[in-house]
């Protein structure tokens, strides 16, 4: 049986950091010293090529401009190879998870980020669990075809639909959650798969590595004493083209009339607005409440049960896309890959 092939690349993050001596905080070291401190990769069923972007960042660094590089090493690999394991900063992996899924269209071949809370070097490190079953998972095949065919994200025995993700703990090993999606794989003594919540990718859809996104929008959240003035500032920004507004419980917001005229004015300048809700968990339900009902009628969008992260990256994909105002709506309503229910 022929090896599988994973393309293994480095973007950052403390899985391969180690502390500087003199000022003693975390910095990226050398990759393949990374792959010399884990020799149990051999013993996977797979060929790994290792390959790391020229400078390694902490992902607080991230943006869209390295998306589209990371798109592009995909890109160049995609023939010859069976999957790609990203490894990543936590801090912002979510982001770079659901702004892959939107950039990597028609895709049928596992791309999974990973990383950990500690150093690879670290006696206590969850690196090597991560990144070796992350491995694993990425060289599943079945009738010599990926298994996974998606964006996901692998950390802490659990892979999710990367989309789905948020990271929630800045000091457990479990740092990520998937509040509105089940997990696709658990990873215990076996490995167990829950098929039916696989993304199957529509075989009709073209492959597609698209590179552009629109970085003029804006993240909201809305609490009780925010003022118009402030609002007015975000607004005014000239270049402005999106915001995701994130709203309360199932999508509720103020019903002062400040208020809702301050939205019918963005919306009418041609600017998009994306409810969220700031929950945790759950869905938006624009009209379930006469607090969500106003916002309805001026033509906000409903995001569903989006995460703020696919939000803010499918509204940047979108608007890359030159999407139409006319459709726009529609669009981002409808479920590209997965990301809302
Ligand atoms: N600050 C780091 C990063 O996101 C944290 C981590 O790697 O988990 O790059």
């Amino acid at each position: 049986m022929t090896k599988p092939k994973i393309i293994l690349l480095y973007t950052g993050g403390t899985i391969g950091m180690m502390k500087d001596p003199t000022t003693g905080s975390l910095k990226a070291f050398e990759f393949d010293l990374l792959l010399e401190r884990i020799p149990e990769l051999q013993l996977i069923h797979c060929e790994i090529e290792a390959i790391s972007l020229p400078k390694p960042l902490d992902s607080s660094n991230m943006n869209p401009k390295i998306w589209a590089s990371i798109v592009e090493i995909i890109e160049n690999n995609y023939d010859t190879c069976d999957g790609f394991v990203i490894l990543h900063g936590s801090d912002t992996m979510s982001y770079t998870a659901s702004a892959l899924s939107f950039l990597l269209e028609g895709l049928t071949k596992p791309v999974i980020l990973t990383g950990s809370q500690l150093p690879i070097g670290d006696l206590r490190t969850d690196a090597k669990e991560n990144l070796i079953t992350t491995i694993e998972i990425a060289s599943l095949q079945q009738n010599g075809l990926p298994l996974i065919q998606e964006v996901g994200l692998y950390f802490e025995y659990k892979l999710y639909r990367g989309n789905r993700t948020t990271k929630i703990s800045a000091e457990h090993f479990q740092a990520f959650a998937s509040p509105n999606y089940p997990e696709l794989v658990t990873s215990g003594v076996h490995l167990t798969i829950s098929e039916e919540f696989l993304f199957k990718p529509n075989l009709r859809s073209k492959l597609v590595f698209h590179k552009e996104m629109d970085t003029n929008v804006a993240i909201i959240k809305l609490f009780p004493g925010i003022s118009r003035d402030f609002l007015d500032c975000i607004t005014n920004t000239k270049t402005l083209r999106g915001i995701v507004l994130e709203t309360f419980g199932s999508g509720n917001a103020s019903t002062d009339d400040w208020f809702i005229d301050w939205l019918k004015l963005t919306i009418e300048k041609g600017i998009i607005v994306v409810n969220v809700t700031q929950c945790a968990g759950g869905s938006v339900k624009m009209g379930q409440y006469e607090t969500s009902t106003k916002l309805k009628k001026v033509g906000v969008i409903s995001g569903h049960d989006i995460t703020t992260e696919a939000a803010i990256t499918k509204l940047m994909y979108l608007l890359g896309q030159k999407v139409s105002l006319k459709v726009f709506k529609t669009i981002y309503e409808t479920s590209l890959r997965g990301e809302m229910a």
